[in-house]
């Protein structure tokens, strides 16, 4: 298993079968199935110090049967065709924890107890269902939308209009700025006490996403920045950002903090950053490699 990586998706999505649906249901009765559930965004896991992901079968499910056709293909990792399904109904919910003594939790709260493998499917599914319950009426005409190739379509059902809906994830950017042998960290007042990140934000309608690197640096903290370079990406459906990350370099070192954004801002060397454990986000984000890379080059 992967441990605190995110950044490879494992899936394979098989997206060319997806439309078939005599090769869907045959991956959704295949011996090593597995169903992921959502029940109001959160998902089913054991209810323990170290939680894990509870994967259903079908057979859990047999009861309620029309969730079997709402049933969206997620893909397969090494032989298990992995499946999700949103119970809508509180009673189905409540019943499910009941048979498999397991609760429906906030993902986002679980993120540095589970495994990162349960963390990449978990988060699938809950973006997919997000996606299926904000696109069930056409944005076009009104009328009512309906599930296709596996989940990973929505037509609208009006004859005249037959609008398609395909998920789809925003673009943000986030960036290491350094400037000589510090690095430019922010941090919200929402997050842990002492925890700074790299700056971050959503590209817009018609920039590149090099410009809208510079345009969040400038905007979030005053500074200006040059030799902007891709270094990885990262889908975070929370709910549904896919983040692309980046290093450059200051221009100027002076901080103006836009405190609508940001708490605090600052210059961190390597040794404060490592002779401080609070400051380090997430392992399993992108804020966490970029900034450990760096940290790593000066060794
Ligand atoms: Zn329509």
């Amino acid at each position: 298993m992967k441990k605190n990586n995110l950044l490879s998706n494992s899936l394979d999505r098989f997206s060319l079968h997806r439309g078939d649906k005599s090769w869907v249901i045959d991956k959704l009765h295949n011996k090593n199935s597995r169903i992921i559930s959502v029940h109001n965004s959160k998902v089913l896991c054991d209810n323990t110090k170290q939680p894990k992901a509870v994967y259903l079968t079908p057979k859990n499910l047999a009861q309620t049967k029309e969730l079997l056709d709402s049933m969206i293909f997620l893909g397969v990792y090494e032989e298990t065709p992995y499946f999700a399904v949103d119970l809508h109904s509180d009673e189905s919910a409540a019943n499910l924890c009941q048979q498999t003594n397991a609760v429906f939790q906030d993902l986002k709260s679980l993120i540095s107890l589970l495994d990162c493998h349960d963390i990449e499917l978990l988060a699938l599914a809950r973006f997919m269902s997000y996606w299926h319950s904000k696109n069930q009426y056409c944005g076009k005409c009104g009328h009512k939308t309906k599930i296709f190739e596996a989940g990973h379509v929505r037509i609208c059902q009006n004859e005249r209009c037959k609008e398609h809906y395909f998920p789809s994830m925003d673009p943000a950017v986030i960036v290491l700025v350094s400037s000589k042998e510090r690095c430019l960290l922010g941090r919200k007042k929402i997050w842990s006490e002492g925890m700074y990140s790299t700056i971050a934000g959503f590209v817009e309608p018609g920039e590149t996403v090099e410009d809208a690197v510079a345009r969040e640096v400038w905007e979030e903290t005053g500074v200006h920045i040059e030799k902007v370079a891709y270094q990885h990406s990262q889908p975070w459906l929370f709910p549904s950002s896919l983040m692309l990350g980046f290093t450059a370099i200051a221009k100027d070192e002076e901080i103006t903090i836009d405190k609508n954004e940001l708490e605090d801002a600052g210059w961190f060397t390597r040794n404060e950053i490592k002779s401080d454990p609070r400051i380090l986000p997430y392992k399993v984000s992108i804020a966490y490699k970029l900034i450990t890379e760096w940290l790593n080059k000066g060794d």
